[in-house]
């Protein structure tokens, strides 16, 4: 199920770092705020059976967005997408001034690069992708986007948010509230985003996420969050939200986006394929089902009780690693709003981390592994919403500028 929250007061989200006098806020709400607000709800009804209560739905992260046009889905790039260097961000922004030369992904033609030379392919030239626009070099192109349903077509637009004014505020860092002892530079979320349409207007931020969970479970959720106020400041004006639930499109359905991934890889080979000295010796298309796990949040993972930043996969039993991945290192903190306490820090794989597997059975196993995959989230501290994860990003379909 999707959920639409939508901040009433500027937000503070993220953690109190130990030797910082900084509060700066992420830019999306991590589930785990979203449960402290639900446990710190409970505990002030004196319910005693916490714990178990919100450990029933599995809340994701909610991703920012503004309201504009109906909304498809919204979600965090991959680390796969590159925009131009001179003029970045999509072709199709309804602002002039926001449209870029483009934005691709870059997973599939790497991938099916990959295993052409696996396969015995010789190249020439090692695989690079330039402008084609310009010409001129691509980078890595992050943050969150949104693809709209705009008159019978999808607008993809980037998420542009805005802060307010630094204020600086007395804070006790061990409880989060008010006090004399030390002085704060907080930079908060303002409820108002930039309109994609038109210049100088404003329009209302949102974060768009999904939640697992029985219905019942989800309605205190809401309840919950339209009561308590989330993320750091409570007292001082910041972080009331209203939390309902979102009249999104969403996704198709993991078999269907399985299927595109592998049509689209199946397409990036044969155009790849033409590139290699041996052409006429390589197979006509790739053996075996690929998919990705995309990363919606930090990922913590172990091997061997080591800390890593690639996580292996049960399906079925089989033990699955991946053949290609992105990743970025980055931290796993937290913090138990109920209790008071910071949570340990572990060292994470970051969001919009990306990992191509391969499965050698048929689709009918692998489809309700990778939906419990979906709903459970991969890694440790999954219940904390590290972990999340989406198979086959609907974004690795953009091989070509979007
Ligand atoms: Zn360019």
């Amino acid at each position: 199920m999707w959920l639409k929250i939508k901040p009433e007061e500027p937000l503070i989200l993220g953690d109190v770092r130990a030797g910082s006098q900084f509060l700066s806020s992420t830019p999306y709400i991590p589930g785990r705020v979203l449960r402290g607000a639900w446990a710190e709800w409970l505990l002030a009804q004196g319910r005693e059976d916490i714990l178990p209560t919100v450990e029933r739905v599995r809340i994701g992260n909610f991703f920012p967005t503004v309201e504009w046009r109906p909304i498809r889905y919204t979600l965090p790039l991959p680390l796969s997408a590159l925009t131009c260097k001179q003029k970045s961000g999509f072709r199709g922004e309804p602002l002039p001034d926001h449209r870029g030369h483009g934005v691709v992904d870059t997973l599939l033609p790497q991938v099916a690069y990959q295993i052409l030379e696996k396969a015995g392919a010789r190249f020439s030239a090692p695989f690079t992708l330039t402008c084609i626009e310009c010409g001129d070099r691509m980078e890595p192109m992050s943050g969150f986007y949104t693809v709209y349903q705009y008159s019978g077509t999808d607008r993809y637009v980037q998420t542009r948010l805005r802060y307010h004014a630094q204020t600086k505020v007395g804070l006790s860092r061990y409880r989060r509230a008010s006090a004399e002892q030390m002085l704060y530079t907080a930079s908060a979320l303002s409820p108002v985003a930039e309109s994609p349409e038109e210049k100088e207007k404003r329009n209302a931020l949102v974060f768009v996420g999904r939640v697992h969970g029985k219905r019942e479970d989800v309605q205190s959720l809401i309840d919950a969050v339209n009561r308590v106020a989330v993320g750091a400041l409570h007292t001082r004006g910041y972080g009331r939200v209203t939390a309902e639930e979102a009249k999104v499109a969403g996704l198709s359905d993991i078999a269907e986006r399985v299927n595109q991934f592998n049509a689209t890889l199946a397409h990036c080979w044969q155009d790849i394929k033409r590139l290699a000295a041996n052409a006429g010796e390589l197979p006509e298309k790739p053996e075996g089902t690929y998919f990705s796990v995309d990363l919606l949040a930090p990922g913590v993972f172990q091997e061997n009780g080591v800390p890593s930043l690639v996580p292996t996969l049960d399906v079925n039993g089989q033990t699955l690693t991946p053949l290609f991945w992105m990743t970025r290192p980055d931290f796993a903190s937290g913090w138990s709003t109920a209790w008071g306490l910071p949570k340990p820090t572990n060292l994470a794989a970051h969001m919009g981390g990306v990992y191509v597997f391969r499965w050698e059975d048929g689709l009918e196993s692998l489809v309700p592994a990778l939906e419990r995959l979906e709903s459970q989230g991969i890694g440790e501290r999954c219940d904390e919403g590290f972990g999340e994860c989406l198979v086959c990003h609907p974004f690795h379909q953009e091989v070509e500028e979007r």
